[in-house]
Order: C-alpha cells, then sequence, then structure tokens
C-alpha cells in the first residue's frame, strides 16, 4: 500500500482493470464461519464436482507422489502423455498438459491472441473464455444464445478478419446445453483455418453413450481444431489441477512455449494417470450422475421450477429471484451457484450430488419457496381492485 495506495490499481491496462473476476463456488468452510454451521452438515452443490470423491486409485497414486514433494515433476509429464497417447490413439506430441484444462485455455489465448485481435465465444458460456481473452488484451466477441445454448451460424457470422480464436464448450456450463455434434463438425467446414477452435469438452464423460462422438479424428482434418479436457469432472480431481489439450503438433507445440514449466505436480500426474486406469469408478460417476440428474429434474418439476436440460452434471433451474433465494439457502446450509455473472439472475446452477445431497437442495429449496409464497399478497381472484 505505502506510497502507492490507489495509484497502483490506475498502472494496470484498461483491458485487466476490466475483467470481471472468475466467481468460484463458496467454499463449505467460509459458508461454515459465516453462519455458525458445523461443516459436516453443508451441502454443496457448487461446482460440478464428482460427489463420489476421489478414485481410490488415483487417491493412492497421489499419495505414493507425495513422498517425491522435494523434486520438481516432470515437466514434460511424459508417463501420463504416453499413458493419454495409447488410450485416444493419438501421438504424444499433439498433447498438451495443463494445470487444470483452464491453464489450457488460457495457453490457447496467450499463443494465439494479442491486442488488436479477437475472440468469439456464445452468450452464457464458459466465463474464462473472456476471462483469457481480455487477459492479453484481445476483443471478446459475445454472440447473443439460441435457446441458452450456441447459435452457431450466428458465430460463425461474428467472425471478423481479426478474429483468431472461436470457444465453444459442448456441453456448455453453467448452462448444460448440447449440440449435436454433426453440427459441430459442419460448422467446422465453415470456418477459416486461420481461426483456432477451441472445443471444451470437460463434461464429455457425463454425456450418453448415444451423444458421443470420436471429435478426436476430426484433428487431422481441422488443424485448427484444439479439444481441452480435464480430470476435474468425472474423473473427480478439481482439487489437484490436471486437464490436457489435443490438437495438432504444431498447435500444440506452440501451447508448450507458453505453458508455465512445471505446470503440473507430481501427484495430480500420478493420479491422473491411475484415474484412466480406474474404469469402474467412471462408470459408477456416470451412474450416479444420470440418477441425480433425473432425481433433480423430478424434484424441481414437482415445485413448479423451470430447467434447462442438461447433459453436464448440474442444472439450471429458474427460480425467479436468484440471488434472494440463494441468501436462504445458504442459511440451511446449501450452497448453490448464482449464476447472475452469466447474464441469467433468474437462475441458480445446481450440481448434481449423492441422492440424499439433492434431496437436502429439494427439501430447502421448498421450505424457502414456501416461505416467499405466504408473504406475497394472495392473488385477487377478479383480477381488478374494484372487486375488494
Ligand atoms: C469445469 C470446467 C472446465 C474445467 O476446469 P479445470 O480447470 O479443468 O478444473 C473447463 N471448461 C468448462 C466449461 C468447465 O465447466
Amino acid at each position: 500500500m505505502n506510497g502507492c495506495d490507489m495509484t497502483c490499481f490506475g498502472l494496470a491496462p484498461d483491458y485487466v482493470r476490466a475483467i470481471a473476476p472468475y466467481q468460484p463456488g463458496k467454499p463449505i468452510s467460509e459458508l461454515a464461519r459465516e453462519f455458525g454451521l458445523a461443516e459436516g452438515d453443508i451441502v454443496k452443490l457448487a461446482s460440478n464436482e464428482n460427489p463420489l470423491g476421489p478414485s481410490p486409485m488415483a487417491l493412492a497414486a497421489a499419495q505414493d507422489a507425495l513422498y517425491g514433494m522435494a523434486l520438481y515433476p516432470d515437466g514434460a509429464g511424459f508417463a501420463l502423455k504416453a499413458r493419454l497417447s495409447g488410450k485416444l490413439g493419438v501421438a504424444a506430441n499433439q498433447i498438451v498438459l495443463g494445470n487444470g484444462s483452464n491453464d489450457v485455455l488460457d495457453m490457447a489465448a496467450r499463443a494465439f491472441l494479442t491486442a488488436g485481435t479477437s475472440s468469439v465465444y456464445a452468450q452464457h458460456a464458459f466465463a474464462v473464455y473472456p476471462i483469457a481473452t481480455q487477459t492479453v488484451g484481445a476483443q471478446g466477441i459475445a454472440v447473443a444464445a439460441k435457446n441458452y445454448g450456441h447459435d452457431l451460424a450466428a458465430m460463425r457470422a461474428a467472425i471478423r478478419d481479426d478474429t483468431r480464436v472461436l470457444w465453444i464448450a459442448n456441453p456448455n456450463n453453467p448452462t448444460g446445453t448440447f449440440l449435436p455434434w454433426a453440427e459441430i463438425e459442419a460448422f467446422l467446414e465453415t470456418v477459416p483455418a486461420r481461426v483456432l477452435v477451441v472445443l471444451d469438452e470437460a463434461y464429455g464423460e457425463y454425456l450418453p453413450t448415444d451423444d458421443r462422438c470420436d471429435t478426436l479424428a476430426w484433428i487431422e482434418r481441422f488443424p485448427n481444431l484444439l479439444i481441452s479436457r480435464t480430470f476435474s469432472k468425472a474423473y473427480g480431481l478439481a482439487g489437484l489441477r490436471v486437464g490436457y489439450g489435443v490438437g495438432h503438433p504444431d498447435v500444440i507445440d506452440l501451447l508448450n512455449r507458453v505453458r508455465h514449466p512445471f505446470n503440473v505436480n507430481a501427484p495430480a500426474l500420478a493420479a491422473a494417470e491411475a484415474a484412466l486406469d480406474d474404469i469402474e469408478f467412471l462408470l459408477r460417476s456416470y451412474a450416479l450422475n444420470r440418477a441425480g440428474m433425473a432425481q433433480l429434474v423430478a424434484g424441481l418439476a414437482e415445485l413448479n421450477i423451470e430447467t434447462v436440460p442438461s447433459k453436464g452434471n448440474f442444472l439450471l433451474a429458474k427460480v425467479g429471484d436468484a440471488a434472494r433465494i440463494n441468501a436462504e439457502l445458504l442459511k440451511r446450509g446449501v450452497i448453490v451457484r448464482p449464476v447472475a455473472n452469466y447474464g441469467l439472475p433468474e437462475f441458480l446452477r445446481v450440481s448434481v450430488g449423492l441422492a440424499g445431497q439433492n434431496a437436502r437442495f429439494l427439501d430447502a429449496l421448498s421450505v424457502v419457496l414456501a416461505a416467499f409464497a405466504a408473504l406475497e399478497p394472495r392473488p385477487d381472484p377478479c383480477g381488478r381492485k374494484a372487486c375488494l
């Protein structure tokens, strides 16, 4: 502060000062402090985390790796890349590892965007796209959503001469909307080769079997395609921070140039490798999500709450005054995610949890809605004041 006060803020470029910081879900420990609640009584359905926790195999591998923490991790991530290469059927030089897939998104922005260029994304799309774009002084172009999801025709039309990156999340967060892959494939045919298309598949493992597609096979045809995936969601490793990008070797080479050295830590590398082997855990996570999603959809319908159909592990619920309802849910130890910052002030995003957690959310919401309804003036049955 000394000798600097408020003026340091002014020293940063306009485009940095204009960034709306990423708003994470409220940590359980913070809510416990605020309301004097026991952490064990709090249900957090706010960050699309895996309610099963990590795979036991991944946990054991991370624990083993801790003994080596005095040493730097393998900065090239050789073993994990080799493992991914075999599993995905792509060469190791087509894979870049990230400190979470956010890191991969940020590398794409830093490698391809600069002041005087632009990137295109959908309204209500993942918040990291505008942040990564603004961080490097490029201009973000938000394209109006269609049914809460990506309007590909409008996104194509929004591409300018100075556009270098276009972001697509499928399914998208926070809306859960999903585009049929054939539409994305047809879209890629129309995108100029100078535009890197980042296809964010953070929720790919939650897609029903019929909705899956070998998008990696497209890379040969579209060298301007970068696919990002993560171990944070279905693999249950959000706290370790590990994800990856797959693309043309030239694109990956560029990302590696801007990648921070040792960006993925040793326990994360080890856990990710082990998580790939734990097919049983992945299947269990998938099945739990399907059941929990059905439970939430049915429970919200019973409360007459509209939802946006979701293919992720979370659901948008149109509750009305979401800020007020969220505040009441917090008092009852239930953390979900308000999404006003995504331009969706009437919605709450709820992550699919264990059956008991979902029930806690539905119960708390029903109590809050009933309390608000009791405060509302009774509707006038005649529809006009004179009736009174
Ligand atoms: C959660 C999420 C990610 C992944 O974040 P990590 O950095 O891998 O934890 C990426 N994209 C979207 C759309 C997400 O919702």
